[in-house]
C-alpha cells in the first residue's frame, strides 16, 4: 500500500514539474524539443511502471475498488503517455509551437480528463458491485446487480469513447487557438484521436468484463439468479472487430495520408481540402462511405456469425438437452470447440444412461414398496417420516400425504401387552435410530386413527451411510388373525390336555392297585412298573402342555410366600438324589455362608425351575462315575439371588445357544442320549420368570460343560392373580 502511495505521489511530482516545464516553454522561457518531451513522458511512464509493480504485489489485498480504479488508470496514463504521441508524432506535421502545445496537451489532459473526470465517474458507476463485493450489506435485487455487472463494461468504454473525442477536440481547439494548426491536421488530429479512443475502449471494455467474471461468480454463489442473462457472443464478437478494425482503417488512412502530404506536400493539402470543400462531393462522398460501412458490417456479422456459429450451436443443443433429456449432438469444426463438444456429449450421454437406470431402480423400488403386503415407512434421523407406503397408511387409518414429515412416534400410538402407551423414547425406531441393532417385536398393539386397536409384529432397522445413521425403515403387519390362530390353538391344547388328564390319572392309580394287590408273576410286575413309568411320562408332559397354555394366555397364578430358598433347594436335591445315584452322579451343593433370610418367591413355580435344572444336568451328564453336579446360591452385590447349576455333561453347541428357551426345541446331541424329553422345560422357565421378575441364562461348551443360572430380584418375585401350576 505504501509502494502505491509512494508510486502516485511520484507520479503526481512529475506531473506537476512537467506541467511547471510546459507553462515556462510556453512563455517562451525554456526551450523545448521533442526529445525533451520523450524525456517528460518516459519519467511519466516509470512512474506508472513502478505503480504497476506495486499493485501487483498487493493485488489480492486490494479492493474491487482499487482494483478498477489502477487498471482503468494505467491502461488510460500509459495509451496516452505511449501510444498517442508516437501516433503523433508518426502523423502529424506540424511546427515547433504547434508540437510544444500538442505536448502539453498529452501531458495536462491525461490526468484531468482521464483521472478526475472519466475515474469518478467509472467509481461512481461502480459502486454497487464493490458494495456487494466488499460484503457490506444485503443485495435486495441480485439479479439487477448481476445485469449491471453485464453492462459496467460497455458503459465505461462508451464513456472512454466520449471523453476521449472530448479531450481531442479540446487539444485541437488549442493547437488552433493558441497554435494556429492548420484545417487539415486539425482534421488529422481529431481522427488520430477517434481512431485511438476506439482502441481503448475496446481494450478497456475486454479487460472489465472479463474481470468482472469474478463479481459474476459471487452473485451466482451466493443468490439464486433466477433469469440467467444471456448476452450475444455473435454481437461482442461483432461489435469487438468492428471497433478494431475502423480503429485500424482510421489509423491506416491516417499513415497513409501523412505519406501523401510528405511526398506530394501542399499539393495534397489543397487536393482534400478542395474535396471537403466541394459540396457537390459531399453526396457521392457521403454515399460511398455509407456503402462501405455497410458492406463493412455485412462482412463482420457474417465473420461473426460464422466464429461463433459452432458455440451458438453448442450452446443450444446443451439447454435442448437440458430440457429435452436429448444428447448433444458432436460438431465436427476440427478445432477445440469439437473437443468440447464431444466432452459434454460423452458427458451427457453417461447422464442420460446414469438417469435412465435410476429411474428403472425407482420404478422397482416403487413397485416393491407399494406392492408389498407390509406396512413399510422410512424415517429420518428424527423418527419422522420421510416415506411411507399405502399399505403402512391404511393399516393405521391414515392417508399417505397427511403422514410424510410427521413423527411417527407421536402419530400412531403404541402399547405393550398391559396396554400401557410406550413412551418415544423406549419405541423401537428410536432404539434402533439410537443403538443401529435392528429390533423384533411382536409383542405391541397399535392404535388406529379411529381409535381401535390391533395387535403388531415390526422389524425395525437402522438406514446407516458412510458409518452413520441417516435414518429408519419399519416394516410392520397387523397381526390380529395369527393371534386368534395362536390363541385358538393353546385354547385346544390346554382343552385337549384337560380331558387326558382325568384318563391318565385313573390309569396311573389303577397300576398303583395292581402293583399293591394279588401277588404277580415277574414278568408282570415288570411289565406293570413299564407302563406304570410311561404313563408317569405322559401325565408329565400333559402338565407341562397345560402349563404352557396357562403361560402362553398369562393365566397362570404367581403367588410369593416367604421362603427359605436353602431349604427349598436342599428338598429339590434330596428329592432328585435317588435319581441322580441310580446314574451314578455326584450332586454337590455349595452354599456360601451367607445367612439367607426368607425371600417372597412362588414355591411351586421355582420348584418346578430348579428341579428341571437339576434333572437336565444329571440327564444331560453321562451316567457313570465321576459325573458331577453342582448346585449353588449366592448373593449378587446387589442383593439379587443367584442360583446356579453347573454340570459337566454334553453341553450345548453354539450355533443353537438363541434357540434353547424355544418350545418344544431340544438339542440334536440332547435327542440322541436322552430320549425322554419334551423340550418344554427351559421354555416354562423363561416364562415364568418373564412373568415374575427375574432371569435366566446359561453358559456352556459343547462337550464339556453347561451351567444353568437363575437371579431372582432382592424383593422376590411379583404377585400376579391366575390359575395354578399343574404338577
Ligand atoms: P427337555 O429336557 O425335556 O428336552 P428342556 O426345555 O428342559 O427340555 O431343555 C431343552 C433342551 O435344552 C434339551 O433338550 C437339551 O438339548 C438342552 N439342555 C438343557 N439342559 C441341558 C444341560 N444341562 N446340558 C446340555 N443340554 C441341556
Amino acid at each position: 500500500m505504501k509502494l502505491i502511495g509512494a508510486a502516485l505521489s511520484g507520479i503526481g511530482a512529475i506531473w506537476a514539474l512537467a506541467v511547471g516545464y510546459f507553462v515556462v516553454a510556453l512563455m517562451g522561457r525554456a526551450t523545448f524539443t521533442w526529445g525533451i518531451f520523450a524525456g517528460w513522458l518516459a519519467l511519466l511512464v516509470a512512474g506508472n511502471l513502478v505503480l504497476l509493480w506495486a499493485l501487483a504485489r498487493s493485488w489480492a489485498r486490494l479492493t474491487l475498488r482499487l482494483q478498477v480504479l489502477g487498471m482503468l488508470w494505467l491502461s488510460i496514463s500509459l495509451w496516452y503517455w505511449v501510444v498517442a504521441p508516437i501516433f503523433f508524432f508518426l502523423v502529424m506535421n506540424v511546427d515547433r509551437r504547434q508540437s510544444l502545445w500538442a505536448a502539453f496537451a498529452f501531458i495536462w489532459e491525461v490526468p484531468v480528463i482521464g483521472g478526475g473526470l472519466f475515474l469518478t465517474t467509472s467509481l461512481a458507476l461502480l459502486a454497487p458491485i464493490a458494495t456487494f463485493m466488499a460484503g457490506k450489506q444485503q443485495v435486495a435485487r441480485p439479479e439487477r446487480l448481476y445485469r449491471s455487472t453485464l453492462r459496467y463494461p460497455v458503459v465505461i468504454s462508451v464513456l472512454v469513447l466520449v471523453l476521449s473525442t472530448f479531450g481531442y477536440v479540446v487539444g485541437t481547439a488549442q493547437l488552433r487557438i493558441f497554435a494556429g494548426l492548420p484545417g487539415v491536421e486539425q482534421g488529422k488530429n481529431l481522427a488520430t484521436g477517434l481512431a485511438i479512443a476506439v482502441f481503448l475502449a475496446v481494450l478497456i471494455f475486454l479487460v472489465l468484463d472479463t474481470y468482472l467474471n469474478k463479481v459474476r461468480e459471487r452473485l451466482k454463489h451466493d443468490y439464486t439468479i433466477a433469469r440467467t442473462f444471456w448476452r450475444s457472443l455473435q454481437r461482442r464478437v461483432v461489435a469487438v472487430t468492428a471497433a478494431g478494425l475502423l480503429g485500424s482503417v482510421g489509423l491506416f488512412g491516417l499513415l497513409l495520408f501523412d505519406t501523401l502530404q510528405a511526398l506530394l506536400g501542399e499539393e495534397a493539402n489543397r487536393f482534400f481540402m478542395g474535396l471537403i470543400v466541394n459540396k457537390e462531393l459531399w453526396g457521392p462522398f457521403l454515399g460511398g462511405i455509407g456503402l462501405v460501412l455497410g458492406l463493412a458490417t455485412g462482412v463482420m456479422v457474417f465473420v461473426g456469425r460464422l466464429l461463433t456459429r459452432a458455440l451458438r450451436a453448442l450452446a443450444a443443443s446443451t439447454r435442448q438437452a437440458e430440457r429435452e433429456e436429448m444428447v448433444v449432438p458432436a460438431l465436427y469444426t476440427g478445432d477445440e470447440i469439437e473437443v468440447l463438444s464431444w466432452a459434454l456429449k460423452e458427458k451427457i450421454s453417461a447422464l442420460a444412461l446414469q438417469r435412465n437406470r435410476f429411474r428403472e431402480a425407482q420404478v422397482e423400488t416403487d413397485a416393491i414398496f407399494e406392492g408389498m403386503g407390509e406396512g413399510l415407512v422410512v424415517t429420518d434421523r428424527q423418527g419422522q417420516v420421510a416415506r411411507v407406503n399405502r399399505q403402512a397408511a391404511a393399516l393405521i387409518g391414515w392417508e399417505v400425504a397427511e403422514l410424510t414429515g410427521k413423527s411417527w412416534g407421536e402419530v400412531v400410538h403404541m402399547a405393550n401387552d398391559k396396554g400401557e402407551r410406550v413412551p418415544s423414547e423406549a419405541r423401537p425406531i428410536q432404539r434402533v435410530l439410537h443403538t443401529r441393532q435392528p429390533a423384533y417385536k411382536d409383542i405391541y398393539t397399535y392404535k388406529r386413527r379411529d381409535g381401535t386397536v390391533f395387535p403388531v409384529s415390526m422389524k425395525v432397522s437402522a438406514l446407516i451411510h458412510e458409518d452413520e445413521v441417516v435414518g429408519a425403515i419399519l416394516l410392520f403387519r397387523d397381526i390380529t388373525r395369527e393371534k386368534a390362530i395362536d390363541q385358538a390353538k393353546t385354547e385346544f391344547v390346554s382343552l385337549a390336555s384337560h380331558q387326558l388328564r382325568t384318563p391318565l390319572t385313573a390309569i396311573s392309580w389303577y397300576i398303583e392297585l395292581l402293583l399293591r394287590g394279588d401277588p404277580l408273576t415277574d414278568s408282570q410286575r415288570s411289565d406293570l412298573t413299564k407302563i406304570r413309568l410311561r404313563s408317569q411320562r405322559l401325565i408329565r408332559l400333559v402338565n407341562d402342555l397345560l402349563n404352557v397354555s396357562r403361560l402362553d394366555t398369562g393365566r397362570l397364578k404367581i403367588d410369593p410366600t416367604p421362603t427359605d430358598l436353602v431349604g427349598l433347594l436342599t428338598s429339590v436335591v434330596d428329592e432328585l438324589l435317588p435319581f441322580a445315584e441310580q446314574r451314578a452322579c455326584h450332586v454337590i451343593f455349595h452354599k456360601t455362608d451367607d445367612q439367607f433370610d426368607t425371600v417372597p418367591v412362588d414355591r411351586s413355580l421355582l420348584r418346578q425351575v430348579v428341579h428341571n435344572l437339576l434333572a437336565n444336568a444329571i440327564k444331560y451328564s453321562p451316567p457313570g462315575v465321576g459325573s458331577r453336579v453342582w448346585v449353588q446360591l449366592e448373593r449378587s452385590p446387589q442383593g439379587a439371588y443367584l442360583m446356579s447349576v453347573q454340570d459337566s455333561g454334553i453341553g450345548i453347541p453354539r450355533e443353537i445357544h438363541g434357540r434353547i428357551f424355544e418350545k418344544f426345541f431340544r438339542a440334536p446331541n440332547a435327542v440322541s442320549k436322552e430320549t425322554d424329553g419334551s423340550g418344554l422345560g427351559l421354555y416354562v422357565a423363561k416364562k415364568i420368570f418373564q412373568a415374575a421378575g427375574g432371569k435366566i441364562w446359561f453358559e456352556s461348551v459343547e462337550g464339556q460343560n453347561t451351567t444353568f443360572f437363575v437371579e431372582i430380584p432382592a424383593d422376590g418375585m411379583r404377585e400376579k392373580a391366575g390359575l395354578d401350576l399343574v404338577l
